[in-house]
C-alpha cells in the first residue's frame, strides 16, 4: 500500500493539494529518503573547449529508492520545491560536496563543484549562514564552490535576489545564470547581478544543429557573456559536431553526453584519472 501511495504522488502535478495524504506521504518519504541515505551525489563534468586547466562538475541528486529504483530529480524536485522541502535538499547536497572537497581523494585536484539552488533557497535568509557553517565544519573554501541559480528563480523577486546573490557573492561563492534564455531577464539587470558564469540552456544547444534560430542565440549569449565579462558554459552537448561549433564561436566551457554522463562520485574520480 505504502508503494502504491508513493507511486502516485511521484506523477506529481502542479494542482496537488497541499493537505492531501498524497502529499504528506511523498514528503515522509523524502525525509526518509534523507535520513535513511537514500540521496545519492552524482557529478557530471564540465570541460574547458579552450585547453587551459581546471576541473569542474555539477551535483545532481538521484533517490536510488529501495523499491522503484533510481529516481530522477524532476521526479520530486518540483514536489521539494512547492513544498519548502527543497532546503533541506540543497543542505544535504552542499553537505555532500564540502564532504568530497575534504576527501583526501580530491586533494591537489583543481576541482570546482557546481550546486543548484531553488527559489525557496534565494529567499531564505538562513541560507548563508548555514552554507557558512557547513564550510567551516568541513574545512572547506567558498571558492570551490559555483552556485547554480536559474534566470526565472532569480526573476520571480529579482530584488530579493539581487540582495542574496550579493551576500553568497561576498562570502567567495562563485555564482553561475543556470538556464540562460528561458527567463526574460533584463540585460540592465543582468548587468548588476555579481556573477561570473552563464550557462546557455540545453534546448538551444541541442537546438543548434537544425536550428538556425538556436544556433543564432547560442551565438548571442556567448557573445552577450564575454562583453559583460562572463565565463559561458553549454549544457546539453550531445555530439562532437555541436562541441566544435561552440568552440568555434570561443564557447568557453562544455557539459553533456557527449563529454560524459552524470555519474556516481567513484565513477567520476575514475573518469578524471583518465583525462590527464
Ligand atoms: P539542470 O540544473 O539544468 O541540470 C542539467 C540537466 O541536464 C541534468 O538533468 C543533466 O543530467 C542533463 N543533461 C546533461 N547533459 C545532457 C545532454 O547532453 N543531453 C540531455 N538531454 N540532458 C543532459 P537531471 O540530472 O535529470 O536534473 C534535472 C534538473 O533537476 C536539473 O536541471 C535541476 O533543475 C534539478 N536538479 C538536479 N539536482 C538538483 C539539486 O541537487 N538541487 C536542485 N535544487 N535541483 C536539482
Ligand atoms: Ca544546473
Ligand atoms: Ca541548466
Ligand atoms: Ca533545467
Amino acid at each position: 500500500a505504502a508503494k502504491r501511495k508513493l507511486s502516485g504522488a511521484l506523477q506529481y502535478d502542479a494542482a496537488f493539494d497541499s493537505s492531501s495524504a498524497q502529499t504528506l506521504s511523498l514528503l515522509t518519504e523524502l525525509r526518509h529518503a534523507v535520513e535513511h541515505h537514500e540521496l545519492r551525489l552524482y557529478l557530471q563534468p564540465k570541460v574547458p573547449l579552450h585547453g587551459q586547466p581546471g576541473l569542474a562538475a555539477e551535483a545532481l541528486v538521484r533517490w536510488q529508492h529501495p523499491q522503484r529504483g533510481l529516481v530522477p530529480p524532476m521526479q520530486f524536485i518540483p514536489f521539494a520545491e512547492q513544498t519548502g522541502f527543497v532546503r533541506q535538499l540543497t543542505l544535504w547536497m552542499f553537505e555532500e560536496v564540502a564532504r568530497l572537497l575534504a576527501d583526501p581523494r580530491t586533494q591537489g585536484l583543481p576541482l570546482r563543484v557546481s550546486v543548484n539552488l531553488s527559489t525557496r533557497d534565494l529567499l531564505d535568509p538562513e541560507l548563508s549562514h548555514r552554507l557558512a557553517e557547513i564550510l567551516v565544519r568541513h574545512g572547506v573554501a567558498a571558492s570551490a564552490f559555483c552556485l547554480e541559480i536559474t534566470e526565472s528563480a532569480i526573476m520571480d523577486d529579482p530584488q530579493r535576489a539581487e540582495a542574496m546573490l550579493n551576500r553568497l557573492s561576498e562570502q567567495g561563492f562563485k555564482l553561475s545564470i543556470d538556464d540562460f534564455g528561458t527567463g526574460y531577464s533584463s540585460l540592465a539587470y543582468l548587468k548588476r547581478l555579481p556573477v561570473d558564469e552563464l550557462k546557455i540552456d540545453k534546448s538551444f544547444v541541442m537546438g543548434m544543429e537544425t536550428g538556425e534560430d538556436d544556433a543564432m542565440i547560442v551565438r548571442s549569449t556567448i557573445d552577450l557573456a564575454h562583453n559583460l565579462g562572463l565565463t559561458v558554459v553549454a549544457e546539453g552537448v550531445e555530439t562532437a559536431a555541436i562541441q566544435d561549433r561552440l568552440r568555434a564561436l570561443a564557447c568557453d566551457e562544455a557539459q553533456g553526453y557527449h563529454i560524459a554522463r552524470p555519474l556516481p562520485v567513484d565513477d567520476f574520480l575514475a573518469w578524471q584519472a583518465r583525462q590527464v
